[in-house]
């Protein structure tokens, strides 16, 4: 009764927002036409990474056929215009986040080398011995192992937020950890295991409250919802390029200004400077102190083009697309049995319109182990990942090796559903 009043009211939210057409948007990304095995590609691994469409591939094709010459240092025509393109992409950046200024988008390979910088640069300016690094249960590798490795060379220590066993963050005990020693928070924004949305606005309002900065890890939340650094009031925030339809290579650490302005840079060379003698070199301003090396201007032009295009059809509606494909998986997949679904259940989520659970299902069935449903599935055409995901604090903490993820994006339909549940039956059948 619960499920179907959800359904109902989800449909009606549909129809106020005019969804996209599925089918149509499936023509633009040429790959999942693809057959494996026989079988057509039902993709679900779009955690790891998303397919491409058409516009920004083409986009990347053309400026490599006619506009391609390195930025920023000719003076000639192609230069130039390869320049715009790269800074029109930054500008981009910064509209999609609602940052104030381009000054604060920082071009990087993708969420790891943003939150590489940051863990650097904050450390080296910030973190003495005996303070301390708050993180979550929760977190990828990209946003602890930096950290670590910070906390290792300044003297500083780790401190955890714990989660309850459904995956939703200890609000009263992040209360505890933080106090004068912590410098500062990082906190996914939405996990890649558990699918769970973490209330980063909360996090962020409790730490500033005491004058601690918050980076947020949005290698997962950008794909699925609309993200306002400003409204958020986040100090830093990470994503990669290829987790939202754009490609790989690229990604951006959104940084305050007044934060950025206060840290080193990361890495020497050409670009970041202003003068270089043998005795002393002075920066260059933001943002391309953090950008030394000529950057993939290519990747960056394709990565605007990607957000230009999920712009166009619309965060809110991808928002409310997946949001309805993962209660649709999640009810079909709780009838499985000895099916164990890690994360919030269907009946603990909240109103579609404030959703705590992306698209994101990890899962376990029976006695199963991952790496045979996995592959198991794949003989079917269904493209899932196994494993520990890169979280492996987390696996510790649900007392598990791994899990089976099938991860959704703004492409996949309830027919594909419905293959990976009769997949995952049929592998059951077969143990
Ligand atoms: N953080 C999270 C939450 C992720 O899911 C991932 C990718 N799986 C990363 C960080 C790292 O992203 P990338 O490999 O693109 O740097």
């Amino acid at each position: 009764m619960v499920n179907s009043k959800l359904f109902r009211n989800f449909a009606l939210e549909k129809e106020r927002n005019g969804m996209y057409d599925v089918k149509k948007v499936r023509e633009d990304f040429p790959i999942l036409t693809r057959e494996v095995y026989g079988r057509p590609l039902v993709y679900l691994d779009n955690g790891a990474t998303t397919q491409k469409p058409r516009q920004v591939v083409e986009a990347m094709v053309d400026e490599y056929y006619n506009v391609n010459a390195n930025v920023h240092r000719g003076v000639h025509f192609l230069s130039q215009q390869a320049t715009d393109l790269h800074e029109a992409s930054r500008e981009t950046v910064r509209g999609f986040l609602n940052a104030q200024s381009t000054s604060e988008i920082l071009f990087t390979r993708g969420t790891t080398e943003s939150i590489n910088l940051l863990a650097f640069s904050f450390g080296e300016a910030m973190v003495k011995e005996g303070d301390e690094v708050v993180v979550s249960t929760m977190e990828h590798h990209s946003n602890l192992v930096p950290w670590q490795m910070m906390c290792e060379r300044k003297g500083a220590h780790l401190r955890v937020i714990p989660m309850t066993d459904e995956g939703v963050l200890r609000m009263d005990a992040l209360e505890e950890l933080l106090t004068e020693r912590t410098r500062i928070v990082c906190v996914t924004q939405m996990s890649n295991v558990l699918g769970t949305v973490n209330p980063v606005k909360d996090i962020i309002r409790m730490a500033h409250e005491r004058e601690i900065p918050v980076l947020v890890d949005g290698a997962q939340s950008v794909p699925h919802m609309r993200v306002d650094v400003q409204d958020l009031d986040c100090d830093f925030f990470a994503f990669s390029g290829h987790k939202v339809y754009g490609p790989t290579g690229v990604g951006v650490l959104y940084g305050k200004e007044e934060w950025l302005d206060r840290l080193p840079p990361y890495q020497g060379g050409g670009e970041m400077i202003q003068t270089v003698s043998f005795e002393k070199t002075t920066y260059n301003g933001l943002p391309y102190k953090f950008e030394a090396g000529t950057p993939d201007y290519v990747a960056t032009h394709g990565l605007a083009k990607a957000l230009d295009y999920v712009r166009g059809l619309g965060m809110e509606q991808i928002e409310a697309h997946e949001q309805e494909l993962m209660r649709y998986a999640l009810e079909r997949l709780e009838g499985i049995e000895g099916m164990r679904i890690f994360g919030l259940p269907l009946t603990s989520c909240s109103s579609p319109l404030a959703p705590n659970r992306g698209a994101v299902i990890s899962f376990l069935v029976g006695n199963i182990h991952h790496l045979d449903m996995g592959t198991l599935l794949d003989r079917l055409g269904i493209a899932v990942r196994t494993g520990h995901h890169c979280a492996e604090p987390l696996m510790r903490r649900l007392g598990i090796e791994g899990t089976v993820r099938a991860s959704f994006a703004l492409y996949n339909t309830k027919e594909e559903v419905d293959v990976l549940v009769e997949g995952i039956e049929r592998v059951r059948r077969m143990f």
